[in-house]
């Protein structure tokens, strides 16, 4: 495995790899389970792998935790050795935005609710973040979780919109064992959050019981979710919002493949969970 800094290093050290298959792995860092499934999944479909590793300072907002945000870059490197990365690109801050940067991605209706409400501009660093990434590596599949589920529909429509030659494959979420979904924030917790923190995969789970009950109706189904999870006393419920899922619109009746998607805050720190419905098969559901 070999790392680079620069945009033309990788992109020399890729040269080999045109022709042959480059799968591109883009993250944050701060490995986790749930990275590492997107590694595994991109090292048995390509032949070379590549996983990014940037926190993008343009997808935080001016009161969210850019600066506090978990950073383990040598630990890094040896998880992304161990599942089989063959590049690991890391560039800095001034690589990825040289003074001046006048050029952004938008894409517009699918960012406006849920996270994209909650986060204004978010969806736009990511989208402008990935592009370039796209960019640079250009891989010819990208994997990304559907954790965050509306990112997925976001960079699924951006790539259709703008025709990039990338194949998206979005890939299951990974959970702790009590259901909890993995993220590089669950380590803001405090004990007695983490405990309750469980919550959002429990209501979700809960959900599915009361979708088999027959409660498809999406406002009574939203109101027993938000009453569930303003049992535990920490939570603070951001949104619980169930929509068509990908194209994200309102409906009112899980009779279309859907997603409940739930943002909470434990503290300042915000979880965010879903649950894909597809109505076709009466279950969840993974693209
Ligand atoms: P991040 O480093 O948080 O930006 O995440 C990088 C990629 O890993 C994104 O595509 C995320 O959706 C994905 N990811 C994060 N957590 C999980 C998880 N628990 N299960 C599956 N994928 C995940």
């Amino acid at each position: 495995m070999k790392s680079f800094n620069t945009i033309e290093s990788v992109r020399e050290a890729l040269k080999k790899a045109r022709g042959q298959s480059i799968g591109l792995v883009p993250t944050m860092g701060y490995l986790h389970e749930g990275h590492t499934s997107l590694l595994k999944r991109a090292t048995e479909e390509n032949k070379t792998v590549v996983l990014s590793i940037f926190v993008n300072p343009i997808q935080f907002g001016p009161n969210e935790d850019f600066s506090n945000y978990p950073r383990s870059l040598e630990r890094d490197l040896a998880i992304a050795e161990e599942y089989g990365a063959d590049i690991v690109f890391m560039p800095s801050m001034e690589v990825m935005y040289p003074k001046p940067t006048l050029t952004y991605v938008k894409v517009n209706e699918v960012t406006d609710k849920l996270c994209g409400a909650s986060r204004p501009g978010h969806f736009d660093g990511v989208a402008t973040v990935v592009t370039k990434l796209f960019n640079i590596i250009q891989p010819d599949r990208a994997y990304f979780g559907l954790k965050d589920a509306q990112q997925v529909a976001v960079i699924q429509q951006m790539v259709f919109d703008l025709n990039q030659p990338v194949t998206i494959v979005p890939c299951p979420t990974v959970r702790e064992e009590d259901g909890l979904a993995k993220s590089s924030r669950n380590v803001y917790l405090t004990k007695e959050e983490r405990e309750q923190a469980v919550i959002l995969s429990q209501s979700l789970q809960s959900a599915k019981g009361w979708i088999a009950e027959g409660c498809i109706e999406a406002v009574s189904l939203r109101a027993r979710i938000i009453d569930k999870i303003s049992s535990c006393p920490f939570a603070k419920i951001d949104y619980v919002e169930i929509l068509s899922y990908p194209s994200l619109t309102k409906i009112t009746k899980l009779d279309q493949p859907a997603i409940i998607a739930l943002a909470v805050k434990f503290g300042n720190t915000r979880l965010i969970d879903n649950l894909l419905w597809d109505v076709q098969g009466g279950s969840e559901y993974v693209s």
